[in-house]
């Protein structure tokens, strides 16, 4: 067992924290306890900017959790940890991930750790310096020079490997390689059109290259994203602002449609173009959270009947973080997935208001901050 070297003194850290919805964040100092059984304290190397962030900061998931302690795509360095650690000690580069599974849940004790309804997080104790309680987005906190999480939360890698690149696994890029691997299973030699081309669509397509995928079609409005797209392995592109999605990804598959359909904008109308884009017994995959008010009001149950399939959620692509971090980092570091490329930019704490301005316009696949 790993010997505690928890403190009792609160550290302070720096980070970026929402407290109003719809507001910039602000970058404030905060405090974190000393670690509790089973907890670590990180200090983060590289956090990705994702639409999560966006959104928590937004207020799309309520009002409640503020103020938020924003980021949960991380990669950094374990400094101490609490009684009982058996998984990490300080010093282990590690990245984060927001599924631990609790090992007791329904799920967990069916074999089906990926679907755990008890995911392990560590107490909230981290506070502003006025005393409130942080709520860390999706139980993690990645924006801030140190963040809590549980033990669990923390999947070691090789300290020789880039920490932005690494960060990516923890989020964007393991939503969409699990997409396509885990979700949808895709098969070698079958077709797959992919909705949405950012970072998580472009990781889907890597995914869908990887399992063997050899018609891989991109669609987006975005011609540079196209153009991204290819370079991530896809073979054919869409730009669906020209004419019917569907009609263009039926032409392209002899009139067929695809294998495998991912969504990765979450939008009812393309979700519904991925849904009638697929050849018979195929599956559609949603990937991208829509707004809790939207609705798909024109689906031809008809049609979805003769097509058969089915339709499926992809919830952090499926993935067990110790199974398939490990993985992720050993293909890019095999050269076979392609990381540095996601990296479009690399930006400051101070820098993260940008970071979210650059995502909306579209510019990058994903702005990481370093520390
Ligand atoms: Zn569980
Ligand atoms: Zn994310």
């Amino acid at each position: 067992m790993a010997e505690s070297t928890a403190g009792n003194q609160p550290i302070v850290a720096r980070g970026a924290i929402a407290r109003t919805p719809g507001q910039p964040a602000t970058i404030e100092e905060f405090t974190i306890d000393a670690p509790g059984p089973g907890e670590a304290l990180v200090r983060i190397l590289a956090s990705g900017v994702c639409h999560t962030d966006l959104s928590a900061k937004n207020g799309v998931f309520g009002t409640e959790g503020f103020p938020f302690l924003l980021g949960h795509e991380g990669a950094g360095v374990v400094e101490q940890v609490g009684e009982g650690v058996e998984n990490v000690t300080p010093g282990d580069h590690v990245i984060l991930a927001w599924r631990a599974p609790c090992g007791q849940c329904r799920f967990c004790a069916a074999g089906q750790p990926h679907l755990c309804a008890a995911s392990l997080n560590a107490e909230k104790r981290m506070r502003t310096m006025q005393g409130e309680t942080l709520t860390p987005v999706l139980g993690i906190g990645t924006f801030c020079t140190h963040t809590l999480v549980h033990a669990k939360q923390c999947i070691p890698y090789d300290a020789a490997l880039p920490p932005e690149q690494m960060s990516l696994i923890g989020c964007g890029v393991m939503t969409g390689v699990g997409a396509a691997l885990y979700t949808a299973g895709v098969r070698p030699g079958s077709s797959v059109a992919v909705f949405g081309c950012g970072g998580v669509g472009d990781s889907v397509i890597q995914g869908a290259k990887l399992a063997g995928a050899t018609k891989i079609i991109a669609v987006d409005v975005d011609p540079k994203k196209l153009e991204w797209a290819k370079e991530f392995g896809a073979t054919d592109v869409v730009n669906a602002s020209e004419s019917d999605p569907v009609e263009q990804i039926k032409a392209l598959t002899d009139g067929y449609g695809v294998n495998y359909a991912f969504e990765a904008v979450g939008r009812p109308d393309t979700t519904l173009q991925a849904i009638l884009s697929r050849d018979l017994a195929g599956t559609c995959v949603m990937i991208g959270v829509a707004g809790p008010t939207a609705t798909l009001d024109q689906l031809p149950l008809g049609k979805f009947f003769d097509l058969g399939g089915s339709l499926r959620v992809s919830w952090y692509g499926d993935c067990l973080p110790t199974r398939d971090f490990p993985l992720l980092a050993t293909w890019y570091e095999q050269g076979r997935l392609d990381l540095d490329r996601v990296v479009t930019r690399t930006i400051s704490l101070d820098e993260v208001e940008e970071g979210f301005h650059a995502m909306e316009r579209g510019e990058t696949l994903r702005s990481v901050i370093t520390f």
